[in-house]
This record gives C-alpha cells, sequence and structure tokens, in this order.
C-alpha cells in the first residue's frame, strides 16, 4: 500500500498532470453565496453545457425563420434530428451506429423494448432482477409481467446479496440464471445500482442468460457515459438509458435504446409501432402497413422530439473532446482519491457500500452512515458540495471526470473531517 498523502498539494499535483481538467470549462456550475459549487451529483442530473443555449437558439431560430420548413431546411433539418445523435451515443456504448437510437425517455423505452422481447411461454416466464432495483424498472417490470396474466411474485426473481453483504456477487447472479434455466426468459438489471454504485459484469452476466436460452437487457441509466461499454462485443440482446445523469443532456433528455444487430435488423420483429419508425422511403406516401426500418430506430415511434435532443446533441460534442477510455482513467484515479482519504476518517462512521474493486464501480461511491445521515448530508451542502442522499442511509458522492477535480474531492473530505 502506497502512503496516503492527505495534503492539499497532492491534489494540485494530480490536477496540474490531469489533461482532462480543461473539459470542465465546458460547464456551467450553480453558485452558492457567489462561489461555484463542487458537483458531485452528475449520477442524478449533469451540469450544464456551456454550448447549449446557442445550440436552443440556432433551433429557436429555424423554427421562427423557416416554421415548417425547418424539418427539411436549417442547420439541422428536424426530419433526421435523431441521426445526428447516433455516432456520438453509438461510440458511448459501443455499438453500431443502427443498433442505438434516441427516442423517448428510460421507463417508456424499457417498456416499449420488454414489449419486444419478454414473450412469456408456460414453460419460459421469469424474469431476474435485483431487488430493490430503481423503482421505476420494479414498476416496468411488474407491470409487464400483469400485461401478460402473470403473476408477479411467481415471474420476477429478485438476486439480493449475500447475508452481511451489500452488493451481489457475479457467481451468484450466474448460478441463480443456471437455477431458473430454461424457465427464464430474461434477465434485466442495471448496469450500475444506482443505490450501490455496484458495476456489474454485463458481458459475463449476458453470456450465462444467453446460455440459458434468455434475453439479456440492462438498464445503462448509470453507466452511460461513467463507464466504457461494449454493448455489441458484449453481445447484449438490448439496452436503454436516460441521457440526463452523466451524459449531461438535461432535465428529462431523450432517452437512448439499443438494440443488437441481429434484432435491429429483424423488420418482422413484433413492436409497438408508429411513423417515425417506418422506412423513411415510405413514410410520407401516408399508407397503411408498417414497414419497419431495418436498424433501432425501426421503434421510433413519434416525430422526433427535437427540443428534447438538443442539449444531448450539445453535449455529446464535448464527449467528442475526449474518450471514454481517457474519462474511465481519470475517473478510476478521482474515485480511488475519494475512498483513500475517506480511510483516513473512520471517526466519521461511514462504511463505503460501492465495491472496493474499481472494476466493480463506476464514479459513485455510497456512503453508508448508520447514524446522522441526513444531518451529514445537510452540512455537506451547506459548505458549498452538492452530493445526494438516498434512503436507507446512503449519502451517494459522484465526482464525474468530465467536470470534477482532485482539488474538488480534496475539499469534500476537508469538509467531512470537520464535522
Ligand atoms: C435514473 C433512473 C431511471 C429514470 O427513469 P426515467 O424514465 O428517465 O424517469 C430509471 N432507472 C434507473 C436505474 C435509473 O437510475
Amino acid at each position: 500500500m502506497h502512503s496516503i498523502d492527505t495534503s492539499i498539494a497532492y491534489a494540485w499535483d494530480a490536477d496540474s498532470n490531469d489533461a482532462l481538467a480543461p473539459l470542465a470549462n465546458n460547464f456551467h456550475f450553480p453558485e452558492v453565496n457567489g462561489e461555484k459549487v463542487i458537483y458531485f451529483c452528475g449520477n442524478s442530473l449533469g451540469l450544464q453545457p456551456k454550448n447549449v443555449a446557442a445550440a436552443f437558439n440556432t433551433e429557436l431560430h429555424s423554427w421562427k425563420t423557416l416554421a415548417v420548413n425547418g424539418y427539411f431546411q436549417g442547420t439541422n433539418p428536424w426530419l433526421h434530428y435523431q441521426e445526428y445523435l447516433r455516432s456520438g451515443l453509438a461510440k458511448i456504448v459501443g455499438a453500431k451506429e443502427h443498433e442505438v437510437t434516441a427516442m423517448n425517455a428510460l421507463t417508456v423505452n424499457l417498456h416499449l423494448l420488454m414489449q419486444s422481447f419478454y414473450k412469456p411461454t408456460k414453460q419460459r416466464f421469469k424474469i431476474i432482477m435485483e431487488a430493490g432495483a430503481f423503482p421505476s424498472d420494479q414498476y416496468a417490470v411488474a407491470s409487464q409481467v400483469a400485461q401478460h396474466g402473470l403473476d408477479a411474485a411467481k415471474a420476477i426473481i429478485e438476486l439480493t446479496p449475500r447475508k452481511g453483504e451489500k452488493t451481489l456477487r457475479t457467481e451468484d447472479i450466474i448460478s441463480q440464471i443456471e437455477k431458473h434455466g430454461n424457465q427464464l426468459a430474461m434477465v434485466m438489471l442495471g448496469g450500475i445500482n444506482y443505490y450501490t454504485g455496484q458495476l456489474f459484469d454485463i458481458a459475463s452476466i449476458t453470456a450465462a442468460t444467453q446460455a440459458q436460452g434468455a434475453i439479456a437487457g440492462w438498464d445503462l441509466a448509470h453507466a452511460v457515459g461513467n463507464v466504457p461499454l461494449q454493448l455489441h462485443k458484449w453481445n447484449v440482446d438490448f439496452a436503454v438509458w436516460c441521457n440526463y445523469k452523466y451524459m449531461n443532456g438535461g432535465p428529462g433528455a431523450v432517452g437512448g435504446a439499443f438494440l443488437h444487430e441481429r434484432h435491429a435488423k429483424n423488420t418482422n420483429m413484433q413492436r409497438l409501432a408508429g411513423w417515425w419508425g417506418n422506412d423513411e422511403k415510405t413514410r410520407f406516401a401516408m399508407e397503411k402497413n408498417f414497414v419497419a426500418k431495418a436498424t433501432a430506430s425501426g421503434w421510433n415511434i413519434s416525430t422526433a422530439q427535437v427540443m428534447n435532443m438538443v442539449a444531448l446533441k450539445a453535449s455529446l460534442a464535448i464527449f467528442e473532446q475526449t474518450t471514454m477510455a481517457a474519462l474511465r482513467k481519470k475517473s478510476i484515479a478521482l474515485t480511488n482519491y475519494l475512498e483513500t482519504l475517506l480511510q483516513t476518517i473512520p471517526e466519521l462512521g461511514c462504511e463505503i457500500i460501492t465495491p472496493a474493486n474499481p472494476q466493480e464501480r463506476g464514479a459513485q461511491l455510497s456512503l453508508y452512515f448508520t447514524k446522522n445521515a441526513k444531518q451529514i448530508h445537510e452540512k455537506i451542502l451547506q459548505s458549498g458540495i452538492v452530493v445526494d442522499y438516498r434512503e436507507p442511509g446512503v449519502i451517494r458522492v459522484a465526482p464525474a471526470p468530465i467536470y470534477c477535480s482532485f482539488e474538488d474531492v480534496y475539499r469534500f473530505y476537508e469538509v467531512l473531517k470537520n464535522i
């Protein structure tokens, strides 16, 4: 173990050696008492990129000066707006461009893709998910199961950590998958658990799921823009995500969806259809009979919600200045630094429930306090550091590498040390 350097000089040195540090200048930071906050809440809502206002003005101008012709003319003809996001999103999730689409929002997309992928039979009807999954995912899966007239208590298998443990072991997840075997229709997990911050082994779990003949679906809300993903290579069947967390696409930003090309190209695959998913050559023929696009965009339903994509397009331009590999490298260093500093103040009485192995977590550390969590959270906020609190007892701290620094982490440590 290295000796722990708890001087601010260490943080300054790390920042001066950080090639990604200038990226923070691309973002607006809220202020408290005239000072920029330290923002560790990008796992909930990312900061506003500075290029967003101009990007909105561009579309407002098109609307003002072109009205309906804005679909075909102007800086970014709206008819193709979803396509402007595709290459950026594809890079970030490790997909081919025709495997991704931007549409709707996360939970809506989860419903739409489960509607296509969850085809329970008498024999094969079970869905494995995490106990305590994000509530929206629980509601979505339970209501999908109910749509098929099935009993959620029988059809949904919840994974729980071993006694005394807070996170799941890959070997236990895989043994549950094997146990339910040919009764298993789908595994639907969060790539990173929102509460514990645990990053799952998406490749191994996907392979184990498919070995049982089941579908591997992933909710990547906390993984996208946080850790490198290889959805195509990992052979994931489908994935959904939101773009307002680490992706900085703004509140309620358009969601994302991935379908592996073996599904995306299958125009016969059953789906809930709408005209925006129809082949563009015949979309405006206004005829009967849906002809799906042979891409993930074949799952689009309604007119592109342009105003809901503008900020994401602007944010993707910032991601273009770096790579997920570079962001991840900094992220691991930043989060390890946070962990190391916290370990020097055991009197704080907080347990880091996020896995200690950097390969099993993203940017976030979840600090579990047996007591006074809310008061501590309040104190942190008062000192100009934004973190959030999640029941029961957890303060989530997520130094997003795209705009957080080592000094930010140090300042957080200082505040905690003095509590
Ligand atoms: C943030 C988050 C959501 C939010 O879903 P929306 O449909 O965008 O409101 C859902 N699931 C998980 C795991 C999340 O982290």
